[in-house]
């Protein structure tokens, strides 16, 4: 079977074509076509000669998405539903912001971390996502700017998406190397912010991995008995783990990390959250972010309700009194199910229904 050709990295480019019998530069050449020309068909990459041409077609495809639907909101949002070669079903979001445009991608289909919040988590784990999967999210959002004329790109990525990217680690890795990649869309590493659990181990090999890629951690609770009610993923990764690998993090970088925490009415948005949240950061507050994120209802989750906006405002001024960097996230979408993971399974359950 034929793989996707936005797989590779520009030095696995670069080796595929020698062991192929093609000459190093043509890699130079061929990236050109897919990242900056952004072509559709191999036919189209004139300077290559047949032979290269040939043996390209012969091993790769040149997109293996299929567009399903496409929502747009009234705030510009669009929501792209994609069809996989197994038929599996994949989420991407283009939001337009004042600095750019940005793209939330997908890692997985489903989630195994299971949050109880979560629309992902509500279908286990079928398979992770290929890092060619994850670059044609980019290139097909990319393909949709393109044609609008204007000469817009892609600036900024989310790995937000469905599923978590660090149960998907080296796809994860080889993904953000590729979109970084000067000779393909280079797209800004600090431009670029991964979304993670708190799988505590991966973390550490991030900070390894010397990136200059942001960092996010789905906190949503600042003790262990709240955070495992909600995360179970906190039974396995506790406070007393995740905390030394931030500091690790923090340490070995020294880039800012971004804390997300969804306020739910009555569950963690209380005055006493609050208080333990600064204390728990409050030793690392010069590289800390909270980014208080307003619950988006799931129909199936509905112990949850998003919090009040007295309570949301409140939790915020107490963060903010105690020096704690903090910003409520403005919402895109909401009008089109763009939390992740909630068109996918909208559209499984329809799918269902049909059968
Ligand atoms: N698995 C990773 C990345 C994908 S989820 C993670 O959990 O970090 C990206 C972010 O969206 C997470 O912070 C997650 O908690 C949040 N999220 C999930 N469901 C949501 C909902 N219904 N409303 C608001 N945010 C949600
Ligand atoms: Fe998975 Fe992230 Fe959803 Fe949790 S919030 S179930 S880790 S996608």
């Amino acid at each position: 079977m034929k793989s996707s050709i936005y797989s590779l990295t520009f030095d696995q480019m670069q080796e595929w074509l020698v062991e192929h019998g093609q000459k190093k530069f043509r890699a130079k050449q061929v990236w050109d076509w897919l990242y900056k020309k952004r072509v559709n068909t191999f036919a189209e990459m004139y300077n290559l000669n047949k032979d290269c041409q040939l043996v390209l077609e012969e091993n790769f495809d040149l997109g293996t998405l299929e567009q399903e639907i496409k929502q747009e909101s009234k705030d510009g949002t669009i929501k792209f539903l994609f069809k996989m070669t197994d038929g599996n079903l994949i989420e991407t979001v283009l939001m337009k912001f004042s600095y750019g445009y940005s793209v939330c991608v997908t890692t997985q289909v489903g989630c195994n971390i299971g949050c109880s919040f979560c629309a992902s988590g509500l279908l286990t784990k079928n398979r992770d996502l290929s890092s060619g999967e994850i670059v044609e999210q980019i290139m097909n959002v990319q393909k949709h700017l393109d044609a609008k004329g204007e000469e817009e790109r892609v600036s900024h990525i989310v790995v937000m998406g469905i599923g978590e990217p660090f149960d998907n680690y080296d796809n994860t890795m080889d993904f953000l190397r590729i979109v970084n990649d000067q000779e393909g869309l280079s797209i800004g590493a600090r431009h670029i912010t991964v979304s993670t659990s708190g799988l505590a181990k991966r973390m550490y090999d991030f900070a390894d991995e010397n990136l200059q890629v942001n960092l996010a951690l789905s906190l949503h609770a600042p003790n262990n008995e709240l955070r495992t009610r909600i995360m179970k993923i906190n039974k396995a990764f506790p406070l007393e783990k995740l905390m030394p690998a931030i500091d690790y993090y923090l340490e070995k970088t020294n880039r800012r990390i971004t804390f997300e925490y969804i306020l739910l009415k009555d569950v963690n948005d209380h005055k006493k959250e609050a208080e333990q949240l600064v204390s728990l950061l409050k030793d690392k507050r010069h590289l800390s972010y909270v980014n208080l994120i307003p619950y988006n209802p799931v129909d199936e989750h509905n112990q949850y309700d998003r919090s009040e906006k007295k309570a949301i405002l409140d939790f915020y001024q107490i963060l903010l009194e105690n020096g704690i960097n903090c910003g409520v996230r403005v919402e895109h979408g909401t009008d089109i199910d763009a939390a992740c993971g909630q068109l996918r399974s909208k559209q499984i359950k329809k799918d269902k229904h049909k059968v």
